[in-house]
């Protein structure tokens, strides 16, 4: 009966063999569990250190988003006050030209002499006499033309505040009020418009003729 006492030699090999081989395979096994555990654990770290470093990129991209939001916003206030700026500029630029125009009409053209007497006279006797349509200069009288004093010479050119633009043809009937008067003596052809013109106070500008 080999077989049996094969069998017995194979059964009392592998109890030998167990002696040996189980402690080294159960140190292999120890081992390998250890080194899993260790591996497990520095992956389990590396995957807790990736998420964090997942979750710090997430928080960095919406910080970088919201940065883009407000520059983005900031470049809508700048393109809107640039765009104010423009139209700014541009109100100044008008303005100027108007400031410019309003001093070349105002002190360029015009010279102020100031608030003076205006008072009217036609051909009638009671307002000129014997001298009728005829003025100082020779000027035969019309509407448009003025006595005043010796300082405005004849031909020239004023205008009185709110009534309109004259020229200077004739002088007062006396001397005191050509050499001292602030006044002028606008000329109407008739008696009815002299007195409804009555007296006033107006402003009185010289114009320049030099332009
Ligand atoms: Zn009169």
């Amino acid at each position: 009966m080999p077989n049996v006492q094969g069998g017995i030699i194979i059964k009392h090999n592998i109890k030998m063999h167990n002696n040996i081989v189980k402690p080294i395979i159960s140190f292999i096994i120890i081992f390998i569990i250890v080194v899993i555990n260790i591996k497990a654990i520095s992956v389990f770290d590396n995957r807790q250190e990736v998420n964090k470093i997942s979750n710090e990129i997430d928080a960095t991209k919406k910080d970088v988003i919201e940065l883009y939001n407000i520059i983005e916003e900031q470049e809508q206030v700048i393109n809107y006050i640039n765009a104010l700026m423009k139209e700014i500029k541009k109100d100044i630029k008008e303005i100027k030209i108007e400031i410019k125009n309003v001093k070349g009409a105002s002190s360029s053209d015009k010279e102020l002499l100031g608030s003076w007497t205006i008072t009217a006279y036609c051909p009638c006797k009671s307002c000129s006499g014997k001298y009728g349509n005829n003025s100082a200069s020779g000027t035969k009288l019309k509407y448009g033309y003025v006595a005043a004093p010796f300082r405005l010479k004849f031909g020239t050119k004023i205008i009185i505040e709110d009534i309109g633009e004259f020229e200077v043809v004739d002088r007062f009937g006396t001397e005191k009020q050509n050499k001292y008067g602030t006044a002028i003596d606008v000329f109407f052809e008739t008696h009815a418009e002299v007195k409804a013109f009555g007296k006033k106070t107006k402003k009185v500008y010289t114009i320049k003729e030099d332009k």
